[in-house]
């Protein structure tokens, strides 16, 4: 049994439609899904705006590397090429944190580091997750913070460019 968050971007071709892809994908153990975001790239490289959602997953038979794995099958389903390190692509699924019948994972593992090393950074993660799980924790350099304070860390520009869409992943599509 694994649980895990999942934060999900793509700022190149039919950005939605590979949000949907990785909802779809996964179905069932789909617990919650946020809002769709329209973000500025993070990390330096001139590209478009991405969109950004978080989901919440759980599966009986997973382990959190299952989570990675059928991420990156779906980065491949999306035809996602893989060129500059956080340039332009179809569909990046990262585990940003993952929890097991043990309680929380933590791994420094470079092919799957739990929690993500760098989601305390990013409001472009913080804010979708705030949403669909208000009381979680990240840790981060030893540090365990509430996710508003995360957020509320970051400086005000970055968390101004994550803006909340009417876009939906589930339920009504038009
Ligand atoms: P970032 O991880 O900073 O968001 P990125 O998503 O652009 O960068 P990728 O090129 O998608 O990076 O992934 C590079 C490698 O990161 C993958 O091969 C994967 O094994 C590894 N990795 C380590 N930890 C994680 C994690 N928590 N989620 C997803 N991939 C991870
Ligand atoms: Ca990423
Ligand atoms: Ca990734």
């Amino acid at each position: 049994m694994s649980r895990a968050v999942l934060s999900i971007g793509s700022n190149l071709g039919d950005r939605l439609g590979y949000l949907r892809g990785v909802v779809d994908g996964f179905g069932d153990r789909v617990l919650a899904v946020s809002s769709v975001y329209t973000t500025a790239p993070w990390g330096g490289v001139d590209q478009d705006d991405y969109l950004n959602a978080v989901l919440l997953v759980e599966d009986p038979a997973f382990g959190c590397r299952d989570w990675l794995a059928a991420g990156q099958d779906l980065e491949r389903a999306a035809d996602r090429v893989r060129t500059v390190r956080w340039g332009a692509r179809t569909l990046d699924v990262d585990v940003i944190a993952c929890a097991d019948e043990r309680g929380e994972v933590r791994s420094d593992d470079p092919e799957l580091t739990v929690p993500h090393p760098r989601a305390h950074e990013r409001a472009f993660v913080l804010v979708p997750w705030l949403e669909v799980e208000p009381a979680a924790v990240l840790e981060a350099d030893g540090v365990t913070r509430a996710l508003a304070d995360w957020i509320a860390a970051l400086p005000a520009d970055e968390r101004a460019e994550v803006r909340r869409t009417e876009l939906a992943l589930v339920g009504e599509r038009s």
